[in-house]
Formats: C-alpha cells, structure tokens, sequence
C-alpha cells in the first residue's frame, strides 16, 4: 500500500501538470487543434486528481477491501498521469518557430481526404530519426478516453475533428523530401478507415499461409519447450502466445498495404525517403524486414505502374539493398503472408487517384518541374488549384518529380554545376527542398485564393 506521502506527491504531480498545461495553453491561443488536446488532458487530470481524492477519503485503516480499492485507484492513476504526460509532450512543441511547416496547411487537406473527414495536424519535432503520423483520437480511444476527446471536440455544426500529430525529426526540418514519407503515414490512416475491406481481402491468404507454414510451426513451438497446457491439437495457442501471431499479422498486413498506397502516390521516391529513414533496419514486431517491403513495393510498381518502374532516372534506388531478414519462421511466415498479399491489397488501392496512373500526363508534369528546378523557381508557378483533389494530386507529383530530379545522377550534376555546387551538394540539396516547400505550401495558397474569386 502506497504511504501517505507517496499519495501526496501523486497529486501534487496531477495538479503541477494541470497546471502547467494551462500556462502552455494560454501562450498558444491561436493554435486551436492544440487547443482541443489541452483541454481534453486538463479535464482528465481532473478527472483522476477527483478519484484518487475520493479513494484516499473512503479508505478505512485496516479493512481489507478498501485499503486495496485506494491501492488499486493509486495504481491506476499514476498510470493515467505517465500518459497524460506523454502525450503532453507530443503535442508540445507545435509553436516552435523552427518549424518551416508552412506546408502544414497542404497536408492537412491531404489527411481529409484520406480520413473522409475534415482534419488539423499539428507537429511534434523528434530527437529520434522518426517520420510518423498518428491520431490523436485514436490514441484517445486507446487509452479509453474517448469520452473527453468527444467533450473537447464537440461542435455544434459538425462530426468531430480529429487532429493529426506529425512526429518528424528535429535536424531534418529543412529536408522537403522526407515527405513522400507522407504517403505511407497517410497510407496507415487510410488501413484504419478500411480495416473491415482489408481483413476481408487478406483473410483467405492468410490462413493458406498459415496453414503452408504449420509443420515448421509446431517444430518451433517443439523446439521452445512451451509448457504442455499451452499446447493444443495444432500448437496454435502456443504459436500465439510465443510470436503475438495476431498482433504481427495484422501489423505487417497494415504495414504492407501502408506502403503500396506510398507506392501508388510517390512510386520510387517513397524507396529513396525509405533508404534515408530505416538505415541499417532490418524489421520488428510492428513491421516486416525492409528487404521484403523493399521486394513488395518494387513488384507492384511493375506489375500496376510499369512506365515508372523502368524509367531509368529510379535506377540507383530500384537497386539499393537491405539488411538480409532474419530466417526464423515467424518472420518466414509473415514475410510470405505480406508477399501474397500484395494483390489483395492493391485491388483495394484502384479507385486512389494517383498523378502517377497515366503516362503522358505524368511525363508532362516532370518536365515542368525539371524545368522550374532548372531555373531555381518553385515548381508550382503554372498550376491553378480549384480543390483538395487537385492539392493532393499536385503534392504527389511535386514529390515524385523533385525526387526523380534529385536522384536523375546527370540532370542533378548538370543543375550542381550551373550554379557552382559541384562541391558542396548539400548547398544544391537545401535549394532544391526549399523550391519544394514554396511550392508545396502554395498549393494551400492557391486554393484560398481560387474560393475567394
Ligand atoms: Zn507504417
């Protein structure tokens, strides 16, 4: 049983913090989706603070049940303040004026397009190499609290509005081209809206998997020593409880289809941005081995997207390489189920408009923005912008083209030499991503501009 004290400091901890979210609150007025996430942990510190006071009142020395009821609400609590706090952290830093995010507004309509609802996201700069998006009321309905996500939300004109944390690493702020990591994040947003398409599409491939797969199963499980009660006519429980089969299968399957939708948005400039991101990587619990996700998305640009796949500019990157996967069966198995998955899962991709899809329109559109680069103009000069369907497909493109341009090894030397950075690339580097991210922020701009004609 905790002592006095230690409940003291609890509280005192609840009240500092909620105190300390107000104070940043009040200095970001402006920032509403901020805002929202404030108000929603100030009221669930209350919340907490209320309960651990309520416990500690009723508490009775000496009688068993609620001694342990208060030793429960005491455990229960501090664990609902390490992620209040965690999650104050995230959504912290979003005023930093480091942030050259003026594209926020951009992606933003790209989210709503992909979560079929209006959205705001708001940045969190990492000391980690880390490019993700997450829901934040998502991460509310993890934690169960979704009751103070919806009194935080709540508008009287409208289905609430959930707001998109974008975790991106701190000394890579300048590097436009780490957006087409974007797709892949937006891809996971996309998973969950159609988690019930995906596990039906998959569902048959994954059970012949499995089933290919059960006699090297039951040695490993042989193999393991699994306690005998665990075991069952086909060791499932025991494969189950040893690998977290389910949570693997259903992680690498989102995963999977997370990167086909990068593939179908950006092509090879999501296998460039993923060559920067996953240095020496070689997959885990939540995601399969670089080296079959490399294998996936290759085979489906060749097989959906064949003039992007042999445009010679993405040769160096086709060609990168990955850590070898490890080769126990779980990782075998899974590998093997994503692999298979691949044409499900693409089949559920063909209505996501791409600039990618036709050949000519796509070979237009490069040479436009070859040709801005060329000149050090932002690429997006000649575009008009009417709505969000055109602001996505435009931002892909913006992407994809940088990205060849930047990959092209001659075109690339010819514009370093141009300009007298054939020593200094990182110069040339720092010029092409701030024309990407002019002219990716007046994507945003020229639809505020188009609506007030
Ligand atoms: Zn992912």
């Amino acid at each position: 049983m905790p002592s006095e004290w230690q409940m003291d400091c609890l509280t005192s901890r609840i009240r500092s913090l909620h105190l300390e979210i107000g104070r940043v609150a009040e200095k970001q007025p402006a920032h509403a989706a901020t805002h929202r996430i404030h108000g929603a942990l100030r009221s669930i510190l209350k919340r907490f603070d209320r309960l651990l006071d309520d416990a500690r009142r009723r508490a009775v020395p000496d009688q068993v049940r609620s001694v342990s009821a208060l030793e429960h609400t005491y455990g229960v609590v501090a664990k609902e303040l390490t992620r209040v706090t965690t999650m104050f952290r995230m959504c912290d830093r979003v005023d930093s004026p480091r942030i050259p995010f003026e594209i926020l507004r951009s992606l933003s309509h790209l989210a709503s397009i992909f979560a079929g609802a209006p959205v705001d996201i708001v940045v969190h700069l990492s000391t980690e190499y880390n490019y993700e998006i997450t829901s934040v009321s998502r991460q509310f309905e993890r934690y169960r609290w979704t009751t103070w996500w919806h009194a935080a939300v709540a508008s009287p004109d409208g289905p609430d509005r959930d707001v998109l944390l974008m975790i991106f690493p701190s000394y890579e702020v300048g590097t436009t081209l780490l957006h087409a990591a974007a797709a892949h994040e937006l891809g996971h947003v996309l998973a969950h809206r159609m988690d019930a398409e995906i596990s039906t599409a998959v569902g048959n491939t994954i059970t012949e998997v499995l089933e290919e797969f059960t006699e090297e199963r039951r040695e490993f499980v042989e193999v393991q020593g699994v306690p005998r009660e665990m075991k069952d006519s086909s060791s499932e429980n025991a494969w189950r409880v040893l690998l977290y089969r389910d949570s693997l299968i259903t992680k690498w399957i989102r995963e999977t289809f997370a990167d086909l939708v990068a593939a179908r948005l950006v092509g090879p400039a999501y296998l460039a941005v993923m060559d920067r991101l996953s240095v020496g990587q070689r997959g885990d619990i939540f995601h399969p081995p670089i080296a079959v996700r490399r294998r996936i998305i290759k085979s489906y640009l060749k097989r959906h997207l064949r003039h992007v796949f042999v445009d010679p500019a993405w040769r160096d990157v086709k060609q990168g390489e990955a850590p070898k996967p490890a080769r126990d069966v779980a990782t075998r198995c899974g590998s093997a189920i994503c692999e298979r998955a691949l044409e499900p899962l693409a089949a559920l991709l063909v209505g996501l408009n791409t600039p990618l899809a036709d050949r000519q329109i796509l070979a237009d559109g490069v040479r436009r923005v070859a040709d801005r680069l060329d000149n050090l103009a932002p690429p997006s000069l000649d575009l008009s912008i009417t709505n969000i369907g055109e602001v996505a497909s435009a931002f892909w493109l913006m992407i994809y083209a940088s990205a060849r341009y930047r990959v092209s090894i001659r075109r690339y030397a010819a514009f370093c030499e141009r300009y007298g950075w054939q020593n200094t690339t990182e110069i040339a580097d720092s010029a092409l991503n701030s024309m990407l991210l002019n002219a990716l922020q007046n994507l945003d701009v020229k639809l505020r501009w188009e609506s007030t004609r």
